[in-house]
C-alpha cells in the first residue's frame, strides 16, 4: 500500500500508537493521532509526535476526526466496540492494526506465537535459539518493539519472531506469518471480546493467510487450540508433554523429540532434564519454541545448547529469595486462572500464594483443586479480594491483605521453613499499579526487605 499523501489516524497511542504514527510519517503519510485520554497524560509521547508533523487529538475523539481519513490504524488497547470505530467499520472505511501495518512493509519470513499463556516466554525462546543458530532474528510485537520499529533494516534474510495478542489479530487482513504458533486458549480477557468463542476466534485468525508452504504449531493437550486446526491450510505440527504427535515435538520417557514427518522416526532433541525454566507449562513451552526453530531449519544440536542456556523471562514463575527456608517467587505475569494454576501446579505443596487484582471477569473456583492441594494459605489483594472471597473464601484458608505490601508481611510472618510464598495474581495490575512488571518489581523489593 503506497501511503505518501494519504491521510492516516492513528487511534491510541499507547507504544505501538506512538510508532505506528511516526513510522507512518517516515513513509509520508498525513498523520493525526487521536486518544481518549488527556493530554497531561501523554506529556512523554506528543513532543516527539509534534517534531514529526503529526497532528495530535487528545481528551476523546472528535466526530470529524474519523471522516475523510484514507486509513485507520487502530491500536490494540483500543476496543473495536468504541462508538466511533464501530461507525467507521460500518461505512466499510479501511481499518487495520499496527501488526498488519508493519507486515506489509515487513521482508523476510515472519514467526507469529499467539496464545493465551506462554507467549512472551516461547516467542524469546525462540527469537534466542534462531540467534543462537547465526540466523538474521528480530524481535517484537507483543514484547519489546513494537512490529513497525522491525520494518527497516529487515531483509529478505529476516527471520522476524512476534508475539501477537488477539487484539493484535483483530485487525489483521494479510498478516501471513510463514510459521505460526497457538500456544493454548484459555478464558482470558473476556471483559472486552464478549465471550470465548470471539476471543478463540480472533486467536484462530493468526492463521487465516496461511497458504500449504507455511507450518502451524497446535497444542496437542489443548481442545480449542485443535479446532484451528480444522480449517486451515497449512502443514500441521502438535506439540505434546505427554504422548507421541503424529507430527511435531513431544516427550517420550525422559527425552524430548521431533518428528519432522508421519510415519518417520522420531529424532532425540535433549534430555527434559535440561530445560532450565520451571514446570509442565514451560516444557510445553520448549516444545512449541523446538518445533518452530526445526521448522526454521536450526539442527538438533544447536537447538539443545541454545535452550540449554535460555534463562526465565522476569515475572514470569522468576525464583526471587530463599528467607529462613521459605521460597518466594514472582509471578506476577500470572494475569488470569490458567496462568496461576500452571504456577501452583509447579510445586509439590505448602504454597501460600497471593490472589487479587483488576478483576476480568474471570471464575476463580476453577483454582479450587489445586489450592486445595497445594497451598496452605490465601491472601487476597486489591479489587478482586471481594469477589475472589465469594467464590472460593469457604473452601480455603483466605486472609484479605489489601496491599501486596500487607500480603508479603502477613505471608512472611507465618510461613515455615520448607514452604513457598508465590505471587501468582490471577488478575490484572491496573487497580493498584501501573503494570504486571510495576507489581512484580514491588514484590521483589518487598522481599528483599525481608
Ligand atoms: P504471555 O506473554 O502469553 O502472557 P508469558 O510467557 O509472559 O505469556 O507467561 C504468562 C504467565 O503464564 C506467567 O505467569 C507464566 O508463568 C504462565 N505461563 C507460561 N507459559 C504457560 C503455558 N504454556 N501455559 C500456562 N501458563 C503459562
Amino acid at each position: 500500500m503506497d501511503l505518501k499523501n494519504k491521510r492516516v489516524l492513528v487511534v491510541g497511542l499507547g507504544k505501538s500508537g506512538v510508532s505506528a504514527a511516526l513510522y507512518l510519517r517516515r513513509l509520508g503519510a498525513r498523520v493525526t493521532v487521536s486518544d481518549a485520554r488527556a493530554g497531561e497524560a501523554l506529556a512523554k509521547e506528543i513532543p516527539a509526535l509534534l517534531d514529526a508533523g503529526v497532528m495530535v487529538e487528545t481528551g476523546g475523539h472528535g466526530v470529524l476526526t474519523f471522516r475523510r481519513q484514507d486509513l485507520i490504524v487502530v491500536s490494540p488497547g483500543v476496543p473495536l466496540s468504541t462508538p466511533e470505530i464501530q461507525q467507521v467499520m460500518a461505512l466499510g472505511m479501511p481499518l487495520i492494526g499496527e501488526v498488519e501495518l508493519a507486515f506489509q512493509g515487513l521482508r523476510g519470513r515472519v514467526v507469529a506465537i499467539t496464545g493465551s499463556n506462554g507467549k512472551t516466554t516461547t516467542t524469546s525462546l525462540v527469537g534466542h535459539i534462531l540467534e543462537h543458530a547465526g540466523l538474521e532474528t528480530k524481535v517484537g510485537g507483543n514484547i519489546g518493539l513494537p512490529v513497525v520499529e522491525l520494518v527497516e533494516g529487515s531483509t529478505e534474510k529476516t527471520w522476524s519472531v512476534l508475539e501477537v495478542s488477539s487484539f493484535q489479530l483483530e485487525t489483521i487482513e494479510t498478516f501471513r506469518p510463514h510459521i505460526a504458533a497457538v500456544l493454548n486458549i484459555t478464558p482470558d480477557h473476556l471483559d472486552r471480546h464478549g465471550s470465548f468463542e470471539n476471543y478463540a476466534a480472533a486467536k484462530a485468525r493468526i492463521t487465516e493467510n496461511q497458504t500449504a508452504e507455511d507450518f502451524l504449531v497446535l497444542n496437542a493437550e489443548d481442545k480449542p487450540t485443535q479446532m484451528v486446526a480444522a480449517k486451515t491450510k497449512p502443514q500441521i505440527y502438535w506439540f505434546s508433554g505427554v504422548r507421541r504427535v503424529k507430527q511435531g515435538a513431544f516427550v517420550h520417557a525422559d527425552g524430548v523429540y521431533f518428528l519432522a514427518k508421519e510415519g518417520g522416526t522420531p529424532e532425540p532433541v535433549m534430555p527434559v532434564a535440561e530445560i532450565p525454566l520451571p514446570g509442565a507449562h514451560n516444557v510445553e513451552n520448549v516444545l512449541a519454541a523446538i518445533a518452530m526453530a526445526r521448522l526454521a531449519g536450526v539442527s538438533a544440536e544447536v537447538v539443545r545448547e541454545a535452550v540449554g542456556t535460555f534463562t526465565a523471562v522476569e515475572h514470569r514463575l522468576q525464583f526471587v529469595r530463599s528467607v529462613r527456608g521459605v521460597d518466594y517467587y514472582n509471578d506476577s505475569k500470572a494475569t488470569n486462572v490458567d496462568a496461576t494454576a500452571k504456577a501452583l501446579a509447579s510445586f509439590a505443596g505448602g504454597v501460600r500464594v497471593i490472589l487479587g487484582g483488576k478483576d476480568k471477569g474471570s471464575d476463580y473456583t476453577e483454582l479450587l483443586p489445586l489450592l486445595k492441594e497445594r497451598t496452605v494459605a490465601v491472601y487476597t489483594i486489591g479489587a478482586a479480594a471481594e469477589i475472589i472471597a465469594a467464590q472460593i473464601g469457604s473452601e480455603v484458608s483466605l486472609t484479605p491483605a489489601g496491599t501486596l505490601a500487607e500480603a508479603v508481611r502477613m505471608a512472611s510472618a507465618e510461613a515455615k521453613a520448607g514452604e513457598t510464598v508465590l505471587l501468582a495474581p490471577a488478575c490484572a495490575s491496573f487497580d493498584q499499579f501501573t503494570s504486571y512488571e510495576d507489581r512484580g518489581r514491588v514484590f521483589m523489593e518487598l522481599v528483599a526487605g525481608l
